[in-house]
């Protein structure tokens, strides 16, 4: 592809990428619009290979639009930093958009209503690694039968994408414990990306 070839596939998938954003900013296919302060579409790279995938805004995320900015949030970005991973490589999102009041897990119809905005969002962003923060988001991109202590740390192969299951950075706040397996679980995204890398099989 030559490079005009190759601004030009950039800027239709930016513009594909913002009509998405639109459309979720005005969406009403679940009850969750009806208490939201912000839809909380992703943050990121367009270009990343790894999509990090979380089950719903808390009140943080809700209240700035973004998601993974409360404690949580930012135990997140410390080991993305500690792990130095590119800011390219990398894209944040959830299942659901809307923030399911008193952080309950969204129900199994707020989901199947929200997800189909994540498969749009992943296939334009055509990412390699997919990482299951917590057991919700696992549930819904690979097995509805996780167990997130017995099964964090998988590597599974599924439709083209390498998908690792691991704890919700939430979790870890009340379990301290579980931090060195989600260490353990972000040395093996890394190693998967540089892998990758290696074989030129990243952007
Ligand atoms: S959670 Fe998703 S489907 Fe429900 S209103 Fe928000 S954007 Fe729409």
């Amino acid at each position: 592809m030559n490079v005009e070839d190759n601004n030009e596939s950039k800027a239709k998938i930016h513009t594909e990428w913002e009509l998405l954003k639109s459309e979720c900013a005005s969406c009403k296919k679940c009850e969750l619009h009806k208490k939201r302060t912000n839809v909380v579409f992703g943050r990121g790279s367009e270009d990343a290979d790894i999509l990090f995938i979380g089950e719903g805004p808390g009140e943080d995320e809700d209240r700035e639009g973004k998601p993974f900015v409360g404690r949580a949030g930012k135990l997140l970005d410390q080991v993305i930093l500690a792990l130095e991973l590119p800011k390219s490589s990398y894209y944040i999102a959830n299942i659901v958009k809307c923030r399911p009041p008193g952080n309950r897990d969204p129900k199994p119809e707020e989901a199947a209503a929200c997800i189909p905005y994540l498969r749009r969002q992943t296939k334009i962003l055509k990412p390699k690694i997919l990482v299951c923060l917590g057991k919700v988001a696992s549930q819904y991109i690979y097995n509805k039968d996780v167990k997130i202590t017995k099964d964090r740390g998988k590597v599974i192969k599924q439709k083209g994408f390498i998908i690792i299951p691991t704890f919700h950075p939430a979790y870890l706040l009340r379990n301290e414990s579980g931090k060195k397996y989600f260490w353990e679980d972000m040395l093996l995204v890394r190693k998967y990306l540089h892998e990758m890398s290696d074989k030129n099989e990243i952007r």
